[in-house]
């Protein structure tokens, strides 16, 4: 088969690769398409110990099964493989089990990513596309099902609802997006600011939700202001504004996996009670939510997503890296 493979820091290479086999357990996957992820972008840049090249990356992906019990299905993944058996998988946090790997990583164990003709899975993580969701479109399930469990984390974290609080999104990619559209198109907040310092990729987001759009230095990101602050960059500098621009007793929910460390108002945090939360994928329930959200198009239709060939996804992966590509979405169609 075809696959693109990461073979070296901010290196992709288009060619031949064995096919999956079959194995017990699992299912064979012809891929309709794959979506990009910061996740994929941060391996891109040599920057990810759990995905070493060469490895064909990749995890947003959907198809047509192949093989056994669910042979000529579509389909789209969660690629959260998680043991099954574990306290936090029996108790509905499957995201948190110490055996998880997602697709499109070699460390602990090896799973091919998505980014080629075939994928192999095992078959509790397949989830039929449902009516209304188109089968190219379908990869987004996974980025959404991520924003999902964010605002919905959020959500338990306030003292008031959703629809009357302030909210800062930091971050115009996907996540921002779509945690922006799941709080003003399902949780009815209507007084959302998104920041980001790429002003084409602030005016391409706003055709899509309403909220106000600006960048990270503008005096609307006022101390003090927000309620809750969806941090989807996770750098240094993001966290240290996020903690800044908390209200006292606010949420700040961090998402972004940028920079791993750095100076904090932990002082901030500790006197005013500001709940600081890392949310991490999604539960199982969390995937079939968003199946059901993307299904009903309560989130309004997918249009900002870009799609491309596969065999040219090496010009996407450098054209998100130095800012030209502004949809906040690449899907690639092998
Ligand atoms: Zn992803
Ligand atoms: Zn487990």
């Amino acid at each position: 088969m075809k696959a693109l493979v990461y073979t070296g820091t901010q290196e992709l290479i288009y060619r031949d690769e064995k096919n999956p086999t079959e194995v017990d357990g699992e299912s064979i996957l012809k891929v309709y398409a794959s979506g990009i992820c910061g996740s994929d972008m941060h391996a891109y840049h040599g920057h990810d110990e759990r995905r070493v090249p060469p490895l064909i990356i990749g995890h947003e992906v959907s198809g047509q099964v192949q093989n056994r019990k669910f042979k000529d299905k579509d389909v789209v993944l969660n690629p959260l493989i998680t043991c099954g058996k574990c306290n936090y998988c029996i108790n509905g946090r499957e995201h948190l089990c110490p055996q998880r790997v997602i697709l499109g990583m070699n460390r602990p164990i090896e799973r091919q990513g998505v980014f080629a003709e075939y994928v192999a899975t095992p078959d509790q993580n397949i989830y039929e596309i449902p009516d209304g969701l188109d089968k190219n479109e379908a990869p987004v399930a996974e980025p959404t099902a991520v924003s999902l469990h964010a605002v919905l984390i959020g959500e338990q974290s306030l003292k008031k609802p959703l629809s009357e609080c302030r909210t800062l999104v930091q971050g115009a990619g996907a996540i921002g997006l779509l945690c922006a559209l799941i709080l003003s198109k399902i949780k009815g907040n209507k007084d959302i600011i998104i920041s980001d310092p790429n002003k084409l990729r602030l005016n391409e987001c706003s055709k899509y939700v309403d909220a106000k759009f600006v960048s990270p230095d503008s005096k609307d990101i006022d101390n003090n202001g927000f309620d809750i602050v969806f941090d989807t960059v996770g750098l240094e500098i993001s966290r240290q504004q996020a903690i800044e621009v908390v209200k006292p007793g606010g949420s700040i929910i961090h998402i972004g996996l940028t920079q791993p460390t750095g100076p904090f108002n932990f002082r901030k945090m500790t006197l005013q009670e500001v709940s600081v939360i890392g949310t991490y994928c999604y539960t199982n329930k969390d995937f079939a939510q968003t199946l059901e959200i993307l299904s009903n198009k309560d989130i309004g239709p997918l249009d900002w997503i870009e799609f491309r060939d596969l065999k040219n996804g090496a010009n996407a992966f450098k054209e998100i890296h130095n800012g030209s590509c502004i949809a906040p979405k690449i899907i690639l169609l092998p």
